[in-house]
């Protein structure tokens, strides 16, 4: 099947019993045994799930893994993974990620011993010295990162992971299953924060880890009961409603994305764009080949800093002022002083975090509206 087939019909078909066409909800946390320890597949629902089956076979099937885990958000699928990764090992990651998922590493390094070596994640060479300087056992990449858009060539620092006998993981919640293919790509395992692109409507809180290999897919799932972070039946509901509309929900976001940052550029207000899909991106050959489209990812830089970056957020109508992203409507925000206020500032600054960058979600309203919002921005600017 083509991806958009894929999507509308992914997590099983038609309930065998009843024929729905939807995954019913199995609002139930436990099920009855036919005797002491005989049961019908399912027992305890932190263990699974009917409804979360359903997501968990579609999330396998959309990114061509072997085994699909629901949690109950992005950074659970992160907790859990990292039970996976005691202390005194070692993880390679580019220096350019989510705030959370810095603030659990950072506690790990802090309270279990885990080292982690940041290095520049748009230099395979700087992965290739991280790699040769000691034993690695997991490599975690974003690609694009956030917020700063840049890229990570996934198929080359996968090839080298493995030269050294680490796994590579790769956080692919900005580019989705319809942009980039970490699997395919040469990644072991992939985590995707469901909040995002795959629920697509700011509804849920929710996350999943994808391997493309089935016995870490198992380890995984073991530990998914152990840990106990699942998500309830409803949200694994919608979340697989969300998968529906994946497809054209990204185009609607890509086209956005790229009429948004294309608009922003031409301004004199503004220091820098970063989209992977402009032609000014440093990596724009990589992301071409890597990537088959961009998405509704766009952070700017203006040059009037920290003030102007308020006053260009109070001014936007259409863009609303929120954490988050990939749901169907517009957000901005603020990196310093929302999402990454948790990174210390002189790391922040180091790593081109600066006060005047703004992060947009484009969402998939009109885009001439969206662009007459931001044309109001950049006035008050
Ligand atoms: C939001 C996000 C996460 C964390 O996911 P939650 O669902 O908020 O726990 C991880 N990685 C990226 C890239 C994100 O955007």
């Amino acid at each position: 099947m083509k991806p958009d087939t894929k999507f509308v019909h992914s997590g099983g078909g038609a309930d065998p019993q009843t024929g729905a066409v939807n995954a019913p909800i199995y609002l139930s946390s436990t099920f009855e045994q036919t005797a002491p320890n005989q049961n019908r597949g399912y027992v305890y629902s932190r263990t699974a799930n009917p409804t979360r089956t359903a997501l968990e076979t579609a999330l396998a099937e959309l990114e061509s893994g072997r085994r699909g885990l629901a949690f109950s958000s992005g950074l659970g699928a992160l907790a859990t993974l990292l039970e996976d990764v005691p202390g005194g090992r070692r993880i390679v990651a580019g220096d350019d990620l989510y705030g959370g998922t810095w603030r659990l590493f950072n506690h790990h390094e802090k309270q279990f011993g885990l080292s982690v070596t940041y290095v520049d994640p748009t230099s395979t060479d700087a992965f290739a010295g991280a790699l040769e300087a000691g034993e690695t056992q997991v490599v975690y990449l974003e690609s694009p990162t956030n917020p700063l858009m840049k890229l990570t060539d996934l198929a080359a620092v996968s090839t080298l992971a493995h030269r050294h006998g680490a796994r590579v993981v790769v956080d692919n919640t900005f580019a989705s299953p319809v942009f980039q293919r970490p699997l395919e790509l040469g990644a072991d395992l992939i985590l995707h924060s469901t909040t995002k692109y795959l629920g697509g409507h700011s509804d849920l809180i929710g996350g999943a880890l994808i391997s493309g290999d089935a016995e870490w897919g198992e380890r995984l799932a073991w530990l998914q009961n152990a840990v106990g972070a699942v998500p309830g039946p409803v949200d694994c509901f919608l979340v697989l409603r969300g998968i529906r509309t994946l497809g054209v929900r990204m185009r609607a976001h890509d086209q956005n994305g790229r009429a948004v940052a294309e608009f922003l550029e031409q301004s004199p207000k503004v220091r820098a764009v970063h989209y992977p899909g402009l032609r000014s991106h440093p990596q724009a050959t990589l992301a071409r080949r890597q990537m088959s489209g961009f998405g509704g990812m766009v952070s700017v830089d203006l040059k009037t800093g920290m003030a102007g970056a308020r006053r260009f957020l109070k001014a936007l109508r259409i863009f609303t002022l929120a954490e988050s992203l990939g749901g169907v409507e517009s957000l901005a925000e603020h990196p310093a002083s929302m999402t990454h206020a948790s990174v210390p500032p002189q790391i922040r600054a180091a790593r081109g975090i600066s006060d005047g960058l703004v992060r947009l979600s484009c969402g998939i309203e009109d885009r001439r509206d969206l662009l007459t919002d931001l044309a109001r921005g950049l006035r008050a600017v």
